[in-house]
Formats: C-alpha cells, sequence, structure tokens
C-alpha cells in the first residue's frame, strides 16, 4: 500500500485538528499534532513540557530544536509506517526544511499540502467559543496566536507554492462535513 505525508495548514480555529483527526481515521494514517503532543508533555510533566510550557502559555512558537526533535521522535514510531498527517506543524522555514529532510529519512516524501482558508474573524469567532479549557484559548494569547499566523504563513507557504500541485486549497469556512467531504477525497487521491 502507498504511504502518504500530508500537512494541513491553517490559522488557529480552521478546524483544521478536526479533519485531521477524522481523516487519519478513515484512511488508516497517523495524526501528527505538535500542539497535542506538547499537550501531552505538559500533562504529564516531562522534561520537555517543562521546556515548552512558558511558550504556550503565552502564545508563543516554541523554539524549532525542540518541536523539530519531538516530530522526529514521534515519525520513528512504526505506526507512521503508512503515512501521517502533519496537523500545526511545519510553523517556521527552518521547520519546513527539517521535515522534508525527516521524510527523506524514511525514504518518503509530501504528497500534499492542504491550505485551509478562513476569513480572520471567523477564525476569532471560534476560538473565543471554543470551551476546551486549553491555557491559550484566553482572549489576548488568542489575539497574538491569530496575528501571528500571517508570520507563520509568510514563512512556510513559500516554500510549498515553489513545488507546483503540492498545494491544494479548501474552503474552511463551511460546515464540517461539506469540508470533510473535500479533504478526505484530496488525501484519499495521495493514497492511490
Ligand atoms: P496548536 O494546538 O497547534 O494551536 O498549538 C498550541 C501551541 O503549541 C502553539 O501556540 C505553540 O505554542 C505550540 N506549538 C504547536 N505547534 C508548534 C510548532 N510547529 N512550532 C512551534 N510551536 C508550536
Amino acid at each position: 500500500m502507498k504511504r502518504a505525508f500530508i500537512v494541513f495548514f491553517g490559522p488557529p480555529g480552521s478546524g483544521k485538528g478536526t479533519q485531521a483527526k477524522m481523516v487519519a481515521e478513515e484512511l488508516g494514517l497517523v495524526q501528527i499534532s505538535t500542539g497535542e503532543l506538547f499537550r501531552q508533555h505538559l500533562a504529564e510533566q516531562t522534561p520537555l513540557g517543562h521546556q515548552a510550557q512558558e511558550y504556550i502559555s503565552r502564545g508563543a512558537l516554541v523554539p524549532d530544536e525542540i518541536t523539530i526533535g519531538m516530530v522526529r521522535q514521534r515519525l520513528q514510531q512504526p505506526d507512521c509506517a503508512t503515512g501521517a498527517i502533519f496537523d500545526g506543524f511545519p510553523r517556521t522555514g527552518e521547520q519546513a526544511a527539517a521535515l522534508d529532510e525527516l521524510l527523506a529519512e524514511l525514504d518518503a516524501e509530501l504528497c500534499m499540502v492542504i491550505d485551509f482558508t478562513l476569513p480572520l474573524e471567523v477564525s476569532r469567532a471560534r476560538l473565543l467559543g471554543r470551551q476546551e479549557g486549553r491555557v491559550d484559548d484566553r482572549p489576548e494569547v488568542i489575539e497574538k496566536r491569530l496575528s501571528d499566523h500571517a508570520q507563520v504563513e509568510a514563512s512556510v507557504m513559500p516554500h510549498y507554492r515553489a513545488k507546483p500541485g503540492l498545494v491544494k486549497t479548501v474552503n474552511a469556512d463551511r460546515p464540517i462535513e461539506a469540508i470533510f467531504a473535500d479533504v478526505l477525497a484530496l488525501a484519499r487521491s495521495c493514497l492511490e
């Protein structure tokens, strides 16, 4: 069977995490959410969790070295053999370059980048309405994460747009099921 490695890219509140979970389940892929991995480390109070805590609670990016190391470890687990959906990673140019290298080490490459687009106002409203009790879902931190996303996009997307056909855009300002239908069809095409 073919392996599929796909990046889900989009602003906080775009629903890419929800979609990554649903698509991964449907296609038997692993979801690699760096935000989720960090939250697990925080909950388990690991050394990595301690290192990341200060950055996460103020809505800042965790340094590349820590983040890339964590993804490298995750990709070495056997369940990644069929492929993975990256959710919230990469967020810097260095992370994007590192991901290419990590996949090359596995003799693999990225099949697709799905770019979830939606108006800033919609992201903001969704984040303000979220009741997950996350340490970074406070209004002032939400504003910072939203405004930082423009920088994240400028750092990451040129790397991918340079490769013709790699980036597929999905309108994320729609009901979950409509987005899922599109995203699933796109992701499935990586396995054909
Ligand atoms: P998320 O769940 O993707 O919104 O991530 C929550 C927080 O985890 C972010 O605000 C960052 O502090 C940290 N984080 C998640 N992914 C990354 C990444 N790729 N690079 C640096 N920091 C990250």
